[in-house]
């Protein structure tokens, strides 16, 4: 363990798992697969900059609100901080700290010259107006101006947010700057900048890492049966997107529940469907009604939970069905769990891979931006593909290599390359 405790501030973890020190073990575990050096492990285990700053909102009601946001810049060894503003009621800093520190070697394992970082408030968005929402990004964004900047901390969106934040968030810092920062937020509306694929880039790169794990188990995505937990902007897409491809998308679900389909869901039909229903599945035509519970234990070729952190934990882990796991959301497996699912011979393609496409489009939107030269989307596609497949082969190879977990392996790499980078700069002074 280190030394110290890693984080300056505590605020109380809502489950038991705190998310910080999970993250934390992770990162020991590489360290010793890597025979790191413990100056470096205590240098990564300490975020650079804890961030929290007063969000005073005027609500539409006229009554003055105070929230906490949060900014945890982890680690810029490799270039500027880079990571998703996440509005969620369960946002703690533990929370944002632990997340900031997956961007960290989310970006080194792919390969692009960013750190990590992560934002946050505690706020259910959808009890919220959109001028309200407005007001709250833009204070937010305004408190942070010192910290954020194109080669500094670069924002997107996460859970919560969306190209409509970004676009306030970028108006917001360009207004106080006194010229346009397109490159100061990804994730953003094509009109101000916006890369083409970016929407669906998260998706795009789960599905990516889940065929190239099936194909070299011998299958296909034709075929496959696959559930879903979520389907926002990450779940969402890749239903999408492995329907398109011929696999069976036989559940999906939203916080309120989902739909199974013995046969497979007709998935734009579920799209159109929750666009006009406030985002609900209720109802869905030649479906069943299921649970996130049951969801998570259907037999299946492939789960991917694609919602909340720890769904996955050492209650349901024995009853999980599924072949292979797809972490399309940050951190959906406890720790517990993981070691479970390992022992049961299940495949787990760790988040900072399998979630890494959102990232990796975004930082093409950024190189497009800086120079000035904006491609179609079956570049952006084809570029998203080079650095998933690349990566998915390199984690694979190394967990064949040292006869560990493909998140053993992708941490090692990406840890690795980041210490790497931090030996080689030094301590300064
Ligand atoms: N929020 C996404 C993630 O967790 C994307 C971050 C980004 O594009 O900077 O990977």
């Amino acid at each position: 363990m280190v030394s110290t405790s890693p984080l300056p501030l505590e605020t109380p973890s809502p489950a038991h798992i705190c998310p910080y020190d999970q993250a934390c073990s992770y990162l020991e575990q590489a360290a010793k697969e890597l025979r790191l050096d413990q100056n470096l492990l205590v240098m990564l285990s300490h975020p650079r900059k804890v961030i929290t700053v007063s969000i005073p909102v005027k609500l539409d009601s006229g009554e003055v609100r105070v929230l906490a946001g949060h900014r945890v810049q982890h680690c810029d060894i490799l270039g500027p901080y880079k990571g998703g503003t996440r509005y969620h009621p369960a946002v703690t800093l533990r929370e944002v700290s632990a997340l900031a520190m997956l961007m960290t070697w989310k970006c080194a394992l792919l390969g692009i010259p960013y750190g990590g970082a992560k934002g946050g408030i505690a706020i259910d968005p959808s009890r919220y107006s959109v001028g309200e929402l407005e007001r709250i990004t833009r204070r937010y964004t305004s408190e942070l101006i010192k910290d954020i900047g194109p080669s500094v901390d670069i924002p997107a969106p996460d859970m919560g947010t969306s190209a409509r934040e970004m676009a306030w968030m970028m108006d917001t810092y360009s207004v106080n700057v006194g010229h346009a920062v397109p490159g100061i937020v990804t994730g953003k509306p094509i009109s101000v900048g916006g890369s083409r694929g970016r929407e669906m880039a998260t998706g795009r790169g789960t599905m990516i890492a889940v065929r190239e794990a099936l194909a070299e188990r011998g299958k296909s995505l034709a075929g496959s049966r696959i559930a879903i937990q979520g389907f926002g902007n990450v779940g969402g897409a890749a239903a999408l997107l492995l329907h398109q491809a011929g696999a069976k998308v036989i559940a999906v679900s939203t916080g309120a529940g989902g739909v199974y389909a013995e046969n497979g869901l007709d998935v734009p039909a579920l799209k159109s469907f929750a666009a006009q229903n406030h985002r609900s599945l209720k109802g869905f035509p030649n479906a069943m009604p299921i649970s996130n519970a049951q969801l998570l234990t259907l037999p299946c070729d492939v789960l991917i939970p694609a919602a909340l952190e720890n769904q996955i934990t050492e209650d349901n882990a024995n009853q999980i069905q599924a072949a292979i796991v797809a972490e399309a959301a940050n951190g959906p497996t406890t720790l517990e769990a993981d070691r479970i699912l390992e022992a049961r011979g299940i495949t787990v393609l760790p988040d900072i891979l399998a979630n890494a496409g959102g990232v990796v489009v975004s930082y093409l939107e950024w190189v497009q931006g800086l120079s000035y030269v904006f491609w179609d989307e079956e570049r952006v596609n084809r570029e998203l593909e080079h650095l998933m497949v690349q990566a998915y082969q390199q984690v694979s190879q190394k967990s064949r290599q040292r006869e560990i977990s493909l998140r053993g392996a992708a941490y090692m790499l990406g840890v690795g390359r980041v210490a790497q980078a931090l030996s080689d700069r030094g301590l300064y002074p």
